[in-house]
């Protein structure tokens, strides 16, 4: 079947590139969704798939734990599920790509059309071809790759195709989980390399507000000024960085990379006049940690770092900072690497692709950690790309063609696995009809 499979994607690969272009051509910037699941819905319905669609609920997804508010409203933006009814019993599994991207600005900073999908050799480029629309569509080309090969697919396949994972997900793959489409194993084809990804680091925005006293600047010795209040607080909170950089280990990160967890102070506002002593000033940061450490001590490890920066100082004694969480807060996700699901998954793309595989976490986030909320294994795996949310995105296409392959074969030996693994069938849960 390896070689049927291979044979029918060499064939057809125009086909896959050429959906992959028309994809990347749809301007889907987080929040303007629709366009792009009108598309998959279409591609979907070609494959007979029953569809789903699933309008977040905010009122029912914003009291979960693992909810993040995109702040965009979620009248009209729909995720599409598209489901292929397995032919007997066996595992199910979900494959997921998100459709959102951000914005390509500043569009002057590119020498290609970040719309136009263009292919230059093996590269495919446009906003959004490798983070995520090349695997979007391998997705659906795998799956395609056996309906046409009229391979009896033992358990049931859902394509996932979501929105906002760019801003958190709340409304994306939370969504669709919340909603009971819940299957077996999950994979999301982000754009990693040809690495399997089991973890990643959590992550928590914070805001503090320091106050200053405004003044002539003539008469600035009246004055107190917030920058310099703000500097004692920025130094201290880059002290922590280099700390922690140096301190805090987890080798799955650094394989994936380079550091396991980076506090990164990303915003600073103040002042709003050069003749005036600012009376404000505003730091915005994020900051990442591992397995083991909890959100709560996080939390308070930011509050004593501030705290220690205010020592000594009586006017930040009078008027402390103020310390806010917003946007981003998610827990560390681990998918246990030993799991059968993950072992199939790294012998099929080692047999597949005649090469080593490697098993990575990450510093930074992605969908797949809503799966250890339901208690279901995860991981990310997808193409090579380059200059991802930056100018000249591309995806390699050799790359995409493999994980198509990867896909594919993995649809049959995890549903035919059972036996092998666990001596038990398992059906997807709560699935809706
Ligand atoms: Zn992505």
């Amino acid at each position: 079947m390896k070689e049927k499979i291979r044979q029918y994607i060499d064939d057809n690969k125009e086909e896959l590139f050429k959906t992959i272009q028309e994809v990347v051509r749809i301007k889907s910037v987080v929040g303007n969704e629709q366009e792009m699941q009108a598309y998959m819905k279409k591609k979907y319905e070609e494959l007979n798939l029953t569809v789903h669609e699933v309008e977040p609920d905010y009122d029912k997804l914003s009291s979960h734990e693992a909810f993040i508010d995109s702040g965009i409203p979620f009248k009209g933006r729909k995720n599409i599920i598209g489901i292929h009814k397995g032919e007997r019993d066996g595992k199910s599994l979900t494959i997921n790509g998100h459709v959102d991207v951000v914005s390509p600005e500043p569009s002057a900073n590119w020498t290609m059309d970040p719309w136009g999908g263009e292919i230059i050799g093996n590269k495919l480029y446009g906003r959004g071809s490798a983070d995520m629309k090349a695997g979007l569509i391998s997705n659906w080309f795998a799956l395609k790759t056996l309906i046409d090969l009229n391979y009896p697919i033992a358990g049931d396949i859902q394509l996932h195709s979501v929105i906002e994972e760019e801003a958190g997900g709340g409304g994306g793959t939370l969504a669709c989980l919340e909603e009971g489409f819940l299957t077996d194993g999950y994979i999301a084809t982000e754009p990693h390399n040809l690495n399997m990804t089991v973890s990643h680091a959590g992550i928590l925005y914070f805001r503090v507000q320091v106050k200053g006293r405004t003044a002539h600047a003539g008469l600035a010795h009246e004055g107190v000024n917030a920058i310099s209040k703000m500097m004692k607080v920025f130094s201290e909170l880059d002290k922590l960085n280099e700390w922690r950089a140096k301190n805090v280990k987890f080798e799955l990160y650094e394989k994936g990379s380079g550091q396991a967890v980076h506090l990164n102070l990303g915003v600073m506002k103040a002042g709003d006049w050069v003749s005036t002593v600012p009376g404000k000033a505003t730091l915005e940061g994020r900051i990442g940690f591992i397995p083991g450490e909890t959100r709560q001590s996080i939390k308070q490890l930011i509050h004593d770092t501030i705290m220690k920066a205010v020592e000594g100082d009586e006017w930040m004694k009078e008027h402390p900072p103020v310390l806010e969480w917003f946007g981003w807060a998610t827990d560390p996700w681990y998918q246990d690497p030993v799991d059968p699901f993950v072992k199939l998954f790294q012998e099929t793309a080692e047999d597949v692709m005649e090469r080593q595989v490697n098993i990575i976490g990450r510093a930074s986030g992605n969908d797949a950690r809503f799966t250890q909320y339901y208690d279901k294994k995860g991981i990310c795996f997808g193409p090579m790309g380059e200059n991802m949310h930056g100018p000249d995105e591309c995806v390699h296409l050799d790359s995409v063609v493999e994980v198509t392959n990867v896909l594919a074969n993995y649809m049959i030996h995890w549903s035919e696995s059972t036996s092998i693994l666990e001596g038990k069938s398992a059906r997807p849960i709560k699935q809706k009809a």
